[in-house]
């Protein structure tokens, strides 16, 4: 079976683990510390802040940017769950705005009309590691005095023009979750260049604990750590990152190119000045493909092809968050990308060869 995702170690990162554990400093230490100045460096921010997952990194962020009850964030509903349940943690209300149909991402052109006196945040993700429309959203931002907390869990090195992921808004979040594009096992990281939210963050990732004075609590935090042996791994990962996005490229860049001749498949765009890092190759099944996507995901399973809908469920018609938000709005795009969208394998471990058989096998068709 070629898997829709497979993390990839080596020797490096089972001798960092050892040497880690060898060390006997296995909770957060040392090797924290130089993974988040590794990070921020590679990000161009001043600042970065190690979690333990990326659900843990969008909640410090959200209170680092100090929001809270009863203010109102406005981002997609077209994501992984986390990015929402964040926003719920910290009592606030997110407000959904529907996507493009070209990145998947929130529709810049429809954010104004969602702005009222308690919008505090925008929170848009770069979805499947295509940034977000980072020049329209920053100004939206700017006129409305908005911060804009980036939910880059996918987007590890994605880049508009010579700015990486993490660097476009007020704090990046990233996962290091075993899917992504590189891993910790559980994972996550804030980077910002304010300090004021570097501060912030690491206090609230610590039970609220003052950095100078243990047992001396400025509010509420939580136990966000993430372990030395964590940042091992992520140390060595980092290193292989560039090389493991330029591999998605080229898989994305032959899968596109066997499959954008066929009637009722849509490939991915990737628009001008972006760095896409394709976390997932997702395509879109219309009306006039030969048959339906569950019909196409259940037969590439059965000619050894790893599939996933990435988001079968538009957010804004979960259960649990229509309690907060009320009765939703109708979001014409996102739903029917729903319906539509399908990710292929496109990780590091896809070989030429494997490319070429999902080719085959959907032509086949
Ligand atoms: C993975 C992911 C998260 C959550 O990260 P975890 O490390 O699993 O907590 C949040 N948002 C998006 C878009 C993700 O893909």
């Amino acid at each position: 079976m070629i898997q829709i995702a497979q993390p990839i170690f080596d020797k490096k990162e089972i001798s960092a683990i050892i040497k880690t554990l060898k060390s006997s400093i296995v909770a957060q230490g040392p090797k924290v510390l130089e993974f988040e100045k590794k990070f921020a460096r590679y990000c161009g921010t001043k600042y970065a802040i190690a979690t333990n997952s990326g659900t843990a990194a969008l909640h410090t962020a959200l209170y680092a940017c100090d929001i809270k009850e009863g203010d109102e964030v406005i981002t997609t509903p077209f994501t992984f769950v986390a990015t929402i349940n964040a926003i719920l943690q910290q009592g606030a209300k997110p407000v959904f705005c529907d996507i493009d149909l070209t990145t998947f991402n929130i529709d810049p052109t429809k954010i104004e009309q969602k702005i009222t006196a308690r919008t505090k945040a925008i929170l848009p993700v770069d979805i499947f590691g295509h940034p977000y429309a980072i020049e329209a959203v920053g100004k939206i931002a700017q006129k409305y005095k908005l911060k804009i907390i980036e939910d880059a869990c996918q987007a590890h090195g994605a880049k508009f023009q010579n700015k990486k992921a993490g660097a476009f808004g007020d704090v990046g979040c990233f996962s290091f979750y075993a899917t992504k594009n590189i891993t910790t096992g559980e994972g996550g990281i804030i980077t910002t260049d304010n300090e004021k939210y570097a501060e912030r963050a690491r206090m609230f990732r610590h039970h609220g604990q003052s950095q100078k004075n243990r047992y001396q609590y400025f509010d509420m935090g939580y136990n966000y750590r993430m372990t030395d042996m964590a940042a091992a791994l992520g140390l060595v990962q980092m290193k292989k990152l560039d090389a493991f996005n330029q591999k998605r490229i080229g898989n994305a860049k032959l899968l596109t190119e066997g499959l954008k001749k066929i009637k009722g498949i849509i490939t991915p765009k990737i628009k001008n000045g972006y760095h896409h890092v394709f976390h997932q190759y997702t395509i879109r099944i219309t009306d006039e493909f030969k048959i339906n996507r569950e019909q196409l995901s259940k037969y590439l399973i059965e000619k050894g092809i790893g599939n996933a809908v990435f988001y079968p469920n538009p957010l804004h018609l979960s259960p649990h968050i229509i309690k907060i938000t009320g009765k939703p709005k109708i979001l014409p795009v996102a739903e029917k990308m729903a319906q539509e969208v399908l990710s292929l394998p496109v990780h590091p471990s896809v070989s030429k060869k494997d490319i070429k058989h999902i080719i085959n096998v959907i032509k086949s068709i």
